[in-house]
């Protein structure tokens, strides 16, 4: 380790917004009150958000992680749908199976489900723009029957799809995608089909759109960025595609400071610093002080926007905590 006198300045851009979302915040709080109020286990059904370190702190307090609720024995503790939302299947299993079942989607991405749900009643075949595999999208296609939602992932797929009747088409997106992307296969899908049918809207979140917004703002200020996230959170995906694409030569994605390959980090004097939707800010400031083990850190905030955004428990949970437990 370098002593104060030999090591190089780094000024770090600390990205405003970062981190933790309204939805990510209430899907946490809800099994964090779940386990308060009903005791261990609580069941979640796949990672309550996409971040390693809040799993594993929520499975040392008790919370136990399955991908399908055939996992689960039959019990009366509860079973928490995590914040990307699940098909309709999912609930209709947790009823036959009694489960106590408690749904912490993020209220935006329940608000998709609702849109693709209207479409569809209004005799509208519905594109889905979004990422085969993500659970948000198997979610979302999980609303409707097979074959009313069509994914369309790429510009090339946009030019490709073909619809039973362009006169009767709408549009949902993901909540996490990357804003410039998505504006592009939006306008190619309008340019092809007039009659399209766009959310009232946009489906892309306010959480995702400023985080984007930071870190287009500090990229082309600085020699390299990292991005704390997890490599399946979709939204910290976006985030360094953003940064490399806004000018920034290096963007890494990185879970924990020692992820970091440093051999990237060399002779910098210009640092940025992100975090997704669902990466805590107790992450952030490791990085940060695995940084200033090496460098003389200097710390400024570049703001894109203030959010002030509160999601509240589900109904259950509100109603049942005690008023201490509420605070
Ligand atoms: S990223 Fe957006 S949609 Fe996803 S949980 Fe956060 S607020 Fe909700």
């Amino acid at each position: 380790m370098a002593d104060s006198a030999t090591k190089p300045d780094l000024l770090v851009l600390l990205c405003s917004p970062r981190g933790f979302c309204a939805g990510v915040v209430r899907a946490i709080d809800s099994v964090e009150r779940a386990l308060a109020l009903y005791g261990p286990p609580v069941y979640v059904r796949h990672e309550i958000v996409h971040n390693r370190y809040v799993v594993d702190s929520l499975r040392a307090k008790g919370a136990i992680f399955v991908e399908e609720l055939g996992e689960i024995p039959e019990t009366t503790a509860p079973v928490i749908f995590s914040a990307h939302g699940v098909a309709k299947a999912v609930p209709e299993e947790a009823g036959r199976r009694n489960f106590f079942a408690l749904d912490a989607t993020c209220p935006l991405v329940t608000k998709v489900h609702r849109e693709a749900e209207i479409h569809h009643k209004r005799g509208r075949e519905i594109v889905l723009i979004g990422h085969q595999g993500h659970p948000e999208v198997i979610g979302t296609m999980g609303q409707l029957p097979a074959g009313a939602v069509s994914l369309v992932e790429t510009l090339e797929d946009a030019a490709a799809f073909v619809p039973q009747d362009p006169e009767r088409l709408a549009y949902v997106t993901q909540t996490t995608l990357s804003l410039d992307d998505t504006a592009e296969i939006i306008a190619l899908l309008k340019r092809r089909f007039p009659a399209i049918v766009s959310p009232h809207k946009k489906d892309i979140c306010y959480a995702t759109t400023n985080r984007q917004e930071a870190v287009k703002k500090v990229a082309p200020l600085v020699e390299a960025m990292i991005v704390v996230g997890a490599p399946n959170s979709s939204n910290s995906r976006r985030l360094q595609e953003v940064a490399e694409r806004s000018g920034c030569a290096h963007a890494a994605l990185v879970q924990r400071a020692a992820d970091i390959d440093w051999s990237r980090f060399g002779a910098i004097a210009r640092l940025g610093i992100t975090a997704g939707a669902s990466a805590p800010e107790v992450l952030v400031e490791e990085i940060i002080d695995a940084f200033a083990e090496r460098y003389t850190v200097r710390v400024e905030t570049v703001s894109a926007a203030d959010e002030d955004v509160f999601f509240p428990l589900p109904r259950v949970l509100r109603e049942q905590s005690n008023p201490e437990a509420a605070e």
